[in-house]
């Protein structure tokens, strides 16, 4: 039987992460996946480069690009006529671009030592997995022993009865990757960040889009503030969003799509060509052997670990969507890195405080640290200063000045408490917010950072001097 100081298991931004830092370390390392893609070929990667992150982000890029050329560039003088999307051509691109990084993903694992183990991985033990074939490449069952054992399975799409996904005219995020053709009428169930960024995406390409939420405030885990203004900006741009809406059945033809739901205003019923489900996602511990072999998962089906995501085996631990925290491909990463270098007998450290968000609409939503709402329910003094990118140089060149930076320090500190962004490029401009918490920064010390001007950082350094009112620009 093959030994190894380290087996993961599944190969997405926790897993193959995980194995990559294991094996600098010097640790023997499999990492055993099950993934099969749609040329029906085993693939790394995991939910991040097959049908998550990556693929959704090619299709905002690509609907952007379409978009921006229709509607804004007339306002830079340039005059495009006979604008139209080859939605198969954008769908390729994006299919090429996930090719390429998990084919990229197979090099790093050669060249850093890795074995990769192609199948479905079952625990037996906390020394051993048994790996089951899910593809052609072998067709009996082997079994690995592992020194420790790292479970990184992440999540799959979470189902409710009332819209069962069909992957014809019903379909998750996975099937709302690669429709061939723009729905003229596109119903989404759940205002989140998947329905946010694929509505967006259709609707960008002239999809009229419905959105159906069940709760009755808008993004409820994000800053009032900026759910606000964010939800004036998406409707602006066409999404139909219906808060407080229970979707009880839908029915389907092989055209269209039915959906009832109850709202305050009693019974409703919409029809769609397409509808996409996203109302969350769900710990994927499916064949994983928890209950054999004894490790223990919550009443939601998540791995329970503790804050060191050691599970309760000795020896065994989880990372990612698996188990508690936000479903975010960079804390499974960083998961999996600090308990790779605790293992190699180093310190590893993993900050729950400074975990970035970032929804990626237009214009983009990014933040860090807790809420307004959240200082208040913890009681917290505090004080705020916000800049709108409206007066800076930079956003009104580029022709994207709407949306704004909010700082949040604390009253008798000054340390920064959290930073949120709804605006262009807030993607990349969380980072310094991010390292500005990571240092236990103070708005303050934002203050007296010099920003290159022109850019949209600017408004970073606005909002922070407007925590003490002194904004030069306003
Ligand atoms: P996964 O990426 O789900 O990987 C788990 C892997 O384990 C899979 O490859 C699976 O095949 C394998 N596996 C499971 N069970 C077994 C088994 N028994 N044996 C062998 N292999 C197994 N997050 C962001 O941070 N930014 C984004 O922009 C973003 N966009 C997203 C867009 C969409 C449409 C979706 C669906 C998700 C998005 N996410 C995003 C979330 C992100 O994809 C997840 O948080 C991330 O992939 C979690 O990583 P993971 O390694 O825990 O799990
Ligand atoms: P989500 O939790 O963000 O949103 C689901 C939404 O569906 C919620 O607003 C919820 O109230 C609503 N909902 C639930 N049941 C419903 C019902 N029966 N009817 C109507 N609405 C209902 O989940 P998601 O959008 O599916 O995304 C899953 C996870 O994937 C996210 O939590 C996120 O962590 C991750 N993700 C991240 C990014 C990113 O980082 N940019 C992008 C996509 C996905």
């Amino acid at each position: 039987m093959k030994k190894y100081d380290v087996v993961v298991i599944g190969a997405g931004p926790g897993g193959y992460v995980t194995a990559i830092r294991c094996a600098q370390l010097g640790l023997s390392t499999a990492c055993v996946e099950s993934w099969i893609n749609d040329e029906g070929k085993p693939a790394l990667g995991g939910t991040c480069l097959n049908v998550g992150c990556i693929p959704s982000k090619a299709l905002l890029d690509s609907s952007h690009h379409f978009h921006h050329i229709k509607h804004q560039s007339n306002d830079h003088g340039i005059t495009v006529t006979g604008v139209s999307m080859d939605v198969n051509k954008m769908v390729s691109r994006k299919a090429k671009i996930v090719k390429t990084l998990t084919q990229g993903i197979s090099g790093l694992f050669k060249k850093n030592k890795i074995d990769w183990l192609r199948g479905q991985a079952k625990i037996l033990s906390n020394k051993e997995v048994e790996i089951s074939p899910t593809h052609e490449t072998h067709d009996e069952k082997t079994v690995v022993e592992a020194n420790h054992i790292i479970i990184a399975t992440g999540s799959v799409p979470t189902r409710i009865p009332p819209a069962s996904v069909d992957d014809k005219l019903i379909v998750d995020s996975t099937g709302a990757l690669k429709f061939n053709e723009v729905p003229r009428r596109l119903g989404v169930i759940g205002a989140g960040v998947i329905g946010l960024e694929l509505g967006s995406v259709w609707n960008r390409l002239g999809s009229e889009v419905t959105v159906l939420e069940a709760l009755p405030d808008f993004l409820s885990l994000v800053d009032r503030q900026v759910a606000k203004e964010a939800e004036k900006s998406l409707r602006g741009q066409g999404l139909d969003i219906r808060l407080g809406a229970k979707v009880t059945g839908t029915g389907s033809n092989n055209r269209e799509v039915t959906i009832n739901y109850d709202d305050a205003e009693g019974k409703q019923q919409i029809t769609v060509d397409k509808l996409i489900v996203a109302v969350g996602r769900s710990p994927n511990t499916a064949g994983l052997g928890a209950d054999e072999c004894g490790l223990e998962l919550d009443q939601r089906g998540f791995i329970v670990v503790d804050d060191h995501c050691n599970t309760n085996l000795e020896n065994v631990y989880a990372v990612g969507d698996v188990v508690r925290g936000p479903m975010l491909a960079h804390k499974a990463s960083e998961e999996g890195v600090a308990i790779a270098e605790r293992i190699a007998g180093k310190p590893g450290h993993m900050n729950y405080e400074t975990i970035p968000w970032v929804i990626y609409t237009w214009p983009e939503i990014a933040w860090v640290g807790r809420t307004e709402e959240q200082l208040k329910a913890d009681g917290v003094e505090y004080r705020v200063g916000s800049f709108p990118f409206m007066a800076t140089g930079r956003a009104k060149a580029m022709g994207e000045a709407s949306g704004f930076v909010k700082i949040l320090g604390d009253a008798k500190t000054d340390r920064v408490l959290g930073i949120h962004i709804f605006g262009p490029n807030a993607s990349e401009l969380i980072a310094e917010a991010v390292v500005t918490m990571e240092f236990d920064g103070s708005t303050e010390d934002l203050a007296r950072t010099i920003h290159a001007h022109p850019t949209l950082s600017e408004a970073m350094h606005e909002a922070a001097l407007a925590v003490d009112n002194r904004t030069i620009h306003i």
